[in-house]
Order: structure tokens, then C-alpha cells, then sequence
């Protein structure tokens, strides 16, 4: 369904000795949720750690499972965006939550994060196995951006839909949540010191060996370029949303995959976003929403318990006063 994407995010990794006792990188890679998944376990037992990527890989899957609406198992998104308009549907727990989270981030971030954007995200394809070459046409855009406005209610813990497409798509906060699971399912099995890495949605626990764990953020238009690093430890996110992994150039327009919910058409305002929060799930979400509001979102941020950095349209960095960056070179 996905074509690979390139990592947003460079983990820069470090080798540790090599003897019996002592901890060591064991490193793991999976394709899901349309990008490569890295993991990285700091362990003595070998033995232990691939276990535990093992389970935490198989636990981030089911939540893709869950929450995709691409594909063709069912699940009860894709249910939900089938259902006849006006019919009142219970989801389960734990995709309530997720909901519920989104719809207070859609609200913070003044409608930038929308969740009801699914029949649009489709009309473009950046989630098809082929890439789209062309940008939609402007009629039906617009026919699917009206059939998204305040499209979703509820009746008590119960949601429906307007208009028959009023589509959900979780695609903005669903990898960070697996990548929650999937750091959770790792702490179960006694690990303290690991990093999971989603094509640039990273969570990370405890330290890399002796050191921070090091983590590189890449020009947005010359890829192989890394501008600033970032030195962290303990147990937080950092998530980058970028125009620059799911995009095409159209007589010398560039579109990508963020749309700005307001339009129906990709968003202008950044050429990439990286938010640090205390979980992936927030920081996803709010990446993608702070990639539609530009520089002006600071503001938000700044009243809320993260950090980020915004490379805007022109390629200027803008970020919080409590940002750790350390910036290398200008873009
Ligand atoms: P990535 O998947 O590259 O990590 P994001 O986390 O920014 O990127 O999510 C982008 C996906 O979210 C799109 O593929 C689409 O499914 C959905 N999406 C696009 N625009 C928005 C938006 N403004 N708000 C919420 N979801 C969006
Ligand atoms: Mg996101």
C-alpha cells in the first residue's frame, strides 16, 4: 500500500565495546506503517532484547491494524467511515482515547490538525503504492474538503457522521502511538535503554551506553545534509513531519502529504516540523499540526509542555526558547 519512506530523522549511533557482560546495540528493522522501523535495544542478553523487539514489533502492527484505513483487513475505522450517515457507533477504549486525544489537538491547534480528512487524503494518494504525479482536480477537492468541515458528532460516548464522506483517517497520530506501544511492550520485558525509530517518529528510553542518545535533523531540501543535532536522554519523543518524503513536483510545484484542512490542498507554510513531547503519540500529532500553522504556531506551542522546530517556507528556523538544538549549519 505505502512506498518506502527515507528516515526524517538521522540516528546517529556510536558502537559500544563488544564484551559478554557489558550492554550492547542490538538492532532490529521491520517495514510497517508504510516506512522502515528501526529498533534499537541497549542489553547485555541478546536473547532478551530480540524477544522484545520481537513482541513490541508485533504489538506496534496490531495498532496499525487498528487504526489503518488502508489495506483490506477491517477494523472498525474503516467500518466507521462506511457506516450510513447519522448512525450512532461505539468505538473500542482504546481507539476512543486516541480519538479523544486528536479531537483536543485539532482544537489547540485552531482546526491545523483535522481528523476527518480521510476521503481527501485518498483523493490525492500519497498513501497509494504508486506515488500520484498529478494534483486532483480542483472541483473535487473542494466537493471533499466541504463533506469534511465539522463532519464528525457524537451523542453521548457515541460518533457519527455527517456526510457520507466524512472520512476519518488517524495517519497523523497512529505511528506514534504504535511506537508508545511499542517502547511499553520493550519496558515490560525489563529493558531500560532503547530507541524506536519510525522513518523519524522516535521515542527513546534511558541512554545510548554511556552517552545521550544522538539524533540528526536533515535539510529538508538537501537530504543527505544534517543541520542540527539534538542530545537526549530519559524518556521522551522526538517526532519531523517533512514535505519532503511523500511529495511530487507538478509544473514546478511542489505537492506533499500534510494537508492544510482549511484549503484541501498541501500545506505552505513549512518545509519541515520537529516537536520533542513526553510521547510519541503527542509529538506525532503535533508535528503534523504545527507543520500547517508555520511560525505562527510557536505561540501555541510554547504554552503547551513541548518543544519544536519549525524550518518554514524560505528555509528559516524558528524554534521554542527551550529547544536543545545545536544547530551545524544554516539550511
Ligand atoms: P508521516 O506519516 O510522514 O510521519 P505525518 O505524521 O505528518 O507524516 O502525517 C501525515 C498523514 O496524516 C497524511 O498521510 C494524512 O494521512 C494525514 N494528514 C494530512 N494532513 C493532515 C492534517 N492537516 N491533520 C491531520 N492529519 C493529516
Ligand atoms: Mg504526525
Amino acid at each position: 500500500m505505502f512506498y518506502i519512506k527515507i528516515a526524517v530523522l538521522f540516528v546517529i549511533t556510536s558502537l559500544l565495546t563488544a564484551c559478554t557482560d557489558t550492554p550492547k546495540d542490538i538492532h532490529e528493522t521491520r517495514f510497517m506503517m508504510g516506512t522502515l522501523v528501526s529498533f534499537t535495544v541497549v542489553h547485555s542478553n541478546k536473547n532478551i532484547a530480540m524477544k522484545s523487539i520481537r513482541k513490541a514489533a508485533q504489538e506496534m502492527q496490531r495498532v496499525e491494524d487498528t487504526f489503518t484505513i488502508y489495506g483490506n483487513k477491517p477494523n472498525s475505522i474503516k467500518d466507521f467511515n462506511q457506516l450510513a450517515i447519522h448512525t450512532p457507533f461505539n468505538f473500542i477504549p482504546e481507539v476512543n482515547k486516541i480519538l479523544e486525544t486528536s479531537l483536543i489537538i485539532e482544537q489547540q491547534s485552531h482546526g491545523a490538525f483535522s481528523l476527518t480528512l480521510g476521503a481527501l487524503n485518498k483523493l490525492w494518494g500519497f498513501s497509494n503504492a504508486e506515488p500520484p504525479l498529478a494534483p486532483p482536480s480542483p472541483t473535487s477537492i473542494q466537493a471533499l474538503l466541504a463533506a469534511a468541515q465539522g463532519c464528525l458528532q457524537h451523542q453521548g460516548k457515541q460518533w457519527l457522521r455527517s456526510s457520507p464522506n466524512c472520512q476519518l483517517d488517524f495517519g497523523a497520530i497512529a505511528k506514534g502511538y504504535a511506537i508508545d506501544r511499542g517502547i511499553q511492550t520493550l519496558k515490560k520485558f525489563g529493558i531500560q535503554n532503547a530507541m524506536i525509530n519510525a522513518g523519524g517518529d522516535i521515542r527513546l528510553i534511558g541512554k545510548h551506553g554511556k552517552n545521550d542518545w544522538h539524533i540528526g535533523i536533515r535539510d529538508p531540501r538537501h537530504k543527505d545534509n544534517i543541520i542540527a543535532t539534538l542530545s537526549l536522554h530519559g524518556d521522551v519523543s522526538i517526532v519531523t513531519s517533512g514535505d519532503y518524503e511523500r511529495y511530487f513536483i507538478n509544473q514546478g510545484q511542489r505537492y506533499h502529504h500534510i494537508l492544510n484542512p482549511k484549503t484541501g490542498y498541501p500545506s505552505y507554510s513549512s518545509q519541515s516540523t520537529t516537536v520533542i513531547a513526553s510521547n510519541a503519540t503527542l509529538a506525532d500529532a503535533w508535528s503534523t499540526a504545527l507543520f500547517v500553522l508555520g511560525s505562527k504556531g510557536l505561540k501555541v506551542i510554547e504554552k503547551l509542555p513541548l518543544q519544536a522546530l519549525i524550518i518554514d517556507s524560505k528555509g528559516q528556523l524558528h524554534y521554542t526558547k527551550a529547544m536543545p538544538i545545536n544547530l551545524l549549519t544554516k539550511p
